[in-house]
């Protein structure tokens, strides 16, 4: 009989199998396709996992090399897993050894058994007499001996103590063979028969439509898009299904975004359960990460709560996927597997028959299209639950008038109003640091990071300047550095700076900051809500960390800044980004007996879309970004995927795409492919970053079908480019940003 040969699929980019013989020693029949083995590979070693074993190889026998240890009994990975693994390899056009490797907990890529921590039990041997004639002159052996036999299920080892055993006691019992030592892992709690913990909210009517909607598709793939103002109520609905998919003795599966994961989020799903609940974020260590994937595997969690790789959990009685603020760009991910949890998520409930709903107060454009298409159905939450009213939006041209560190005359005249009131202002600017750039009054000398085409952002409490694109940290100089004046002035407005001013402006009152300079610690973050909650007048300044997940019911006016970045952009999602941005500060304020106002600061006060927004609302505006979107023909009425490149000489990445460009439009041509088209290559907006040169090329498809088929082949041919070596490239498939 030949040999056997491994196909083993290894975290390596190269969009291939590799073949291995079997580790010496191990019998055909205990190597289950999935289980991991470790591997040589070049210098290193590696770990992948069987995709299959069969007798041929095209590798020369005496080239194939043994694998060094196989790993896994059997696959860690249940069956449906990994066909949501395959799927999206094949979607992003990325290796399977490296979607399977990013789908794994960290501690199961680097080998550890993919068992729950064990523990050892003590029991009772099967005919064990407790009178044993060898115990009579051992009464501690015996009492122990007693103890043990009083827990049919064993006592757990790090129980002894606290039922005053003695291990050495149990040592000489187990070497006259009355107890025996177990090793497993704890018992499942049991199940509950109540599950709520506290009592749920009657729900209003339109939270009641929207439950039954979802619950009448329960047990099938349905998708649904629950479109709920902030504020409407949208996680008691999430709650109340949840209840329901646990009593049908399914598990649920939430995702929400990174920046969503205040203690509040998670103490709310804690304090209405009584249930397991797994958590998968990047607050817990990988050993907690671990045991949370295995629970939620073995059906040990009742509820797995994460963020965007959590879409990765396996589950042994999938009932229900939700997705929290689906518009969120937290859900894509930007490097190595560039993939979309909120999109893979739809893949998976289709593929497991389960429903999903996506929530969000801002649907993105692609979601709104699928419910107008009818492959979501669309549930409207309309009204805040508590009764608040939604706040007034106000324009304030800016045009001919100067800003005051960023703050123009009569947003200061609204601020100082709210606060005379006896109320609270927040303060929106998506800019961290004291000012955008440094410029020589004299010779015109900017802040230039040494190693991006960006500006180095001036931070004037540490007395730094930095790069928000590279990292990069100089000492903020007192001169400068081409013409030695000492005339430096700080141009434009970060959070650093609009803080001093108002807290020059209006020393009688707090001024609090939070972005992510002045929150990196958790507790400052507490106490910075301690303060608001008290609700004295105060100002909070911030960035979009302020825009998600809090609610401050005393503050009345939100002032908005600056909303040009979003209308200028080259990137075409920007308007949509900034909407959901003002929409999603906004939603932050107001209450019941007072009413939220937002001031939006802007040079394009008369912009169409801004217009829309404040005048009619997000619907609004989105369907009027839509209908531009079909007319320009952009996502989501056509399918892009954009081939990046960087290298450290310029015009390296170009060359390469040129070639890779040449090379797509031969295959358009050979594979009879219609509807595509190739836009560049082009320099990047930003061309140089963290010292590389970046370009890239985009393709645009009228249908996927035919997109898919030309990335597929066009990878393989790319990875046997010669100019591909020098160059660091990658394929977004969907990209969200074109940077
Ligand atoms: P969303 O998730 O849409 O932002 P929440 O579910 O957080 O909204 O609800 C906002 C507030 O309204 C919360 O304080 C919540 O307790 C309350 N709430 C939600 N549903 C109801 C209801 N049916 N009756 C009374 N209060 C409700
Ligand atoms: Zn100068
Ligand atoms: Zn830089």
């Amino acid at each position: 009989m030949p040999d056997a040969i491994l196909r083993i699929a290894l975290p390596s980019p190269l969009r291939r199998l590799f073949d291995y013989r079997a580790p010496p020693g191990v019998p055909h029949s205990a190597l289950q396709p999935g289980a991991r083995l470790r591997v040589p590979f070049g210098r290193r070693e590696l770990i992948g996992i069987l995709i299959e074993v069969t007798d041929h190889s095209e590798v020369p026998a005496g080239k194939l090399k043994p694998a060094l240890q196989l790993l896994d009994a059997q696959s860690p990975l249940p069956p449906a897993l990994f066909k949501l693994c395959l799927w999206t390899a094949q979607y992003y056009q990325h290796s399977l050894g490296d979607t399977l490797s990013w789908a794994l907990p960290v501690l199961l890529r680097q080998g550890e058994p993919a068992e729950v921590r064990q523990e050892r039990f003590w029991h009772l041997v099967d005919g064990a007499q407790l009178d044993d004639p060898r115990l009579r002159r051992a009464p501690r052996q015996r009492e122990a001996l007693q103890t043990i036999a009083q827990h049919p299920h064993g006592v757990a080892h790090q129980l002894l103590s606290q039922l005053q055993l003695n291990k050495d006691s149990l040592g000489q019992l187990r070497d006259k063979g009355l107890v025996r030592v177990e090793i497993r892992r704890h018992a499942a709690s049991e199940r509950h028969l109540n599950w709520l913990a506290e009592p749920e909210l009657p729900l209003n009517p339109e939270q009641r439509a929207a439950a039954e909607a979802v619950r009448t598709g329960f047990g099938r793939f349905n998708a649904y898009l629950l479109a709920g103002v902030t504020g409407s109520g949208k996680t008691e609905v999430y709650l109340q299904l949840i209840r329901e998919t646990l009593e049908a003795g399914k598990q649920a599966l939430v995702l929400i975004p990174e920046i969503n994961l205040g203690p509040q989020t998670l103490a709310r799903f804690e304090r209405r359960f009584n249930a397991r609940i797994a958590l998968l974020h990047s607050g817990v260590n990988d050993r907690e990460r671990l045991d949370a994937w295995l629970a939620a595997r073995d059906g040990e969690a009742d509820i797995i709560i994460g963020t965007r790789s959590a879409l990765f959990t396996p589950m042994q009685r999938p009932g229900l996927i939700i997705i929290d603020e689906e518009h969120d760009a937290s859900y894509k991910q930007q490097e190595g597997l560039r993939y979309h949890a909120r999109d893979l998520a739809v893949v998976r409930a289709h593929q497991e028959n389960i429903p999903i709903l996506l929530g969000s107060a801002t649907p993105s454009l692609e979601s709104l299209q699928n419910a107008h298409s009818g492959r979501y159905a669309m549930l409207h939450l309309h009204q805040r639950a508590g009764g608040a009213q939604q706040p007034r939006f106000l324009r304030l041209d800016v045009k001919s008038r100067p800003l005051d560190s960023g703050i123009s005359a009569p947003m200061q005249q609204a601020i100082a109003q709210t606060l005379a009131a006896g109320q609270q202002v927040l303060v929106f600017l998506n800019r961290r640091g004291f000012a955008p750039t440094l410029l020589c009054h004299d010779c015109g000398w900017l802040s230039e990071c040494p190693r991006c085409d960006a500006r180095m952002t001036v931070h004037q409490r540490s007395g730094e300047l930095r790069c928000h694109h590279c990292g990069h940290l100089e000492r903020q100089p007192s001169n400068c550095p081409k013409c030695n004046n000492v005339d430096l002035r700080p141009v434009g407005a970060g959070t650093e700076r609009a803080e001093e001013r108002l807290g020059i402006l209006f020393p009688q009152v707090p001024v609090l900051r939070v972005d992510r300079d002045s929150t990196s610690r958790k507790e400052a973050m507490t106490s910075l809500f301690n303060t608001v909650q008290r609700g004295e007048p105060c100002i909070l300044v911030g960035t979009q960390m302020l825009a998600k997940g809090h609610h401050f019911p005393r503050v009345t006016l939100v002032a908005i800044l600056d909303a040009d970045g979003g209308l200028f952009s080259a990137d075409f999602r920007a308007s949509e980004r900034m909407a959901q941005l003002i929409v999603q500060v906004a939603g932050r304020a107001g209450r019941a007996e007072e009413p939220g106002k937002v001031i939006i600061q802007s040079h394009l006060a008369d912009h169409p879309l801004l217009v829309q927004l404040t005048e009619q609302g997000y619907f609004a505006f989105a369907a009027q970004a839509l209908s531009e979107r079909r007319s320009a023909g952009l996502p989501p009425f056509c399918h892009l995927a954009l081939l990046r490149a960087e290298a450290h000489k310029p015009g390296q990445a170009e060359g390469f795409l040129d070639e890779a460009c040449s090379e797509a439009e031969l295959l358009v041509n050979e594979l009879k492919l219609s509807g595509i088209e190739l836009l560049g290559p082009v320099p990047a907006p930003m061309e140089r970053r963290a010292g590389r040169y970046r370009a890239q090329l985009l393709v645009q498809a009228n249908a996927r079908a035919p997109l898919h088929h030309l990335l597929s082949t066009w990878m393989l041919a790319l990875e046997q480019m010669p100019s591909g070596r020098a160059v660091r490239w990658s394929l977004d498939v969907d990209p969200i940003d074109l940077f």
